[in-house]
């Protein structure tokens, strides 16, 4: 049985009214989860139970777990309303736990070309960063449960794990996310070659296991040597889904010996000096590679990422890369914008905590964000949006999509009209009204995020000026306005004609 204590073990130095308000919504979450089961057989609490322990691994604060905790009580109570979680809990972790239950509509359907807009449009109805954060925790224990959910199921799970979720956890910088639901998607996407992979790493690891011991200890007593003394090494096996990607790779060719970062050698310190200090130490030790010396602290790489990289000559010959980076360059590595979370939480800043806005998910979410201001006169200052991290530029909006999958963005408030015109004038100009979900409704309905919407249209059918008052964007306002004047001045033509005979 799932224990609350196991929660707040993880969590640095928790505050009491963490803890109480953590343990609240854990007995919450447990008797509103009675008697139902897992398709594994567990109790349903334990899936809550593990979401939040990931939220808690990630660093983030009670409100946060809390919401990870709560996330399935209202989908699967119908006695428990949001409204109820309001008043228990209060406005934040309601919030969050209906944007969780909101985004578990929506779902993938395989349709390639949606894909970046999917992922918008996840930001998108989620409007907090932490509404995401706790999805991709929910998701990660879902894959890791997912050998015991009906098999026609896996793969479209698999599937939008690894083109939706992935991808947002990468984005947003949070590489141990990435990692992990890549690797379990991989397994139910390409099972022989996941097959083949972890055969290959298997004897390969058992190998190298023995000969990564001895390195360890060799370089360990160097670096005391040379009077350093707070430092950690590890090491580490390559996630096995970009190991599959790298062995694809016409250089590569499916040749493990190819690949010298399958296992590698980390080194974490406190201090940028120490990291180049002791590159100088491994360099003198053993010798490197010339061309796979990589200085990702001066030049980082695009999503942000820093370390400093070497493959060396390390014991007996055998090529070795090593990564040195300090704890902070780690965090972020693993955590990204969860990292900083707690500083929003809090509404002070962690220690040393300040948020670079150099790095690749801020710039991400900054450039989201100008997307889809273009048509808005505020447009949310880079500092004022790091200290919310929320996803506000996104609200106003509604999503939704074409029967092929398109992605139509459009205000909130707008209509059948407005979708129509979007897609494109004709369509506009000769619709009748739209089946909506599989039900047919009128050209004046207001549509909701997710919506499906199919237009329907006649032939020869004109625009009325009546779509006016449905009309809430200014293109299909204008189009309906231009078509009604080019009908009007035939219908005078006409009426001249008559005239004239
Ligand atoms: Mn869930």
């Amino acid at each position: 049985m799932p224990n609350v204590k196991e929660i707040i073990d993880i969590l640095e130095n928790p505050k009491k009214e963490d803890i109480e308000l953590i343990t609240r919504a854990f007995e919450f979450a447990k008797e509103a989860h009675d008697g139902q089961k897992r398709f594994s057989g567990e109790d349903y609490i334990t899936h809550p139970f593990e979401t939040a322990k990931t939220l808690a691994h990630l660093n983030l604060g009670a409100k946060t777990i809390a919401g990870g905790l709560l996330h399935d009580v209202c989908e699967d109570n119908e006695n428990i309303s949001i409204k109820k979680i309001k008043k228990e809990f209060g406005e934040e972790i309601a919030f969050l736990v209906s944007g969780v239950t909101k985004l578990g509509e929506l779902k993938y359907r395989g349709v390639e070309r949606e894909v970046e807009n999917l992922r918008k449009m996840f930001l998108a109805m989620a409007k907090d960063i932490r509404v995401i954060l706790i999805k991709l925790a929910d998701r990660l224990h879902n894959m890791k449960t997912l050998e015991y959910i009906p098999k026609e199921k896996q793969k479209r799970i698999s599937l939008e794990t690894l083109e939706i979720y992935a991808p947002l956890a990468n984005r947003l910088g949070i590489g141990k996310l990435k990692g992990q639901l890549e690797d379990l998607a991989f397994i139910y996407i390409h099972p022989e070659g996941h097959e083949k992979i972890i055969k290959i790493i298997k004897g390969k690891y058992e190998e190298k296991e023995k000969y990564l011991e001895k390195v360890k200890q060799e370089l360990g007593e160097e670096l005391k040597r040379n009077g350093l003394e707070n430092f950690k090494i590890d090491s580490r096996i390559k996630h096995i889904y970009s190991l599959f990607k790298k062995l694809k790779r016409p250089d590569v060719d499916m040749n493990i010996n190819k690949v010298y970062d399958l296992i590698a050698l980390r080194i974490v310190v406190e201090t940028i000096e120490e990291c180049y200090k002791i590159l100088g130490i491994i360099h003198k030790m053993w010798r490197p590679l010339p061309s796979k010396i990589k200085d990702y602290i001066a030049v980082p790489k695009p999503n942000g990422y820093q370390s400093l990289h070497t493959t060396v000559f390390a014991a007996d010959g055998e090529i070795t890369e090593i990564q040195i980076r300090t704890k902070k360059m780690h965090e972020e590595a693993e955590h990204g914008i969860a990292a900083h979370w707690a500083y929003a939480e809090s509404g002070k800043p962690k220690e040393g905590g300040k948020i670079n806005p150099g790095i690749a998910w801020v710039n991400q979410l900054v450039d989201w964000q100008k997307e889809f201001s273009e048509n808005k006169k505020e447009t949310l200052k880079t500092k004022d949006f790091l200290e919310t991290l929320r996803i506000d530029f996104f609200k106003d909006r509604v999503f939704c999509f074409t029967p092929k999958g398109d992605v139509i963005d459009l205000p909130e408030g707008a209509t059948v009209i407005d979708f129509a015109y979007a897609v494109h004038s004709e369509i506009g100009n000769s619709s009748t009204g739209a089946m909506v979900n599989g039900k047919f409704v009128s050209v004046g309905t207001i549509l909701n995020n997710g919506d499906i919407v199919q237009i329907q249209t006649q032939k020869n059918k004109k625009p009325s000026t009546e779509w006016l008052k449905h009309a809430k964007t200014s293109l299909a306002r204008k189009q309906i306005k231009t078509s009604a004047k080019k009908s009007g001045f035939l219908k005078n033509l006409n009426l001249k004609r008559k005239i004239s005979h």
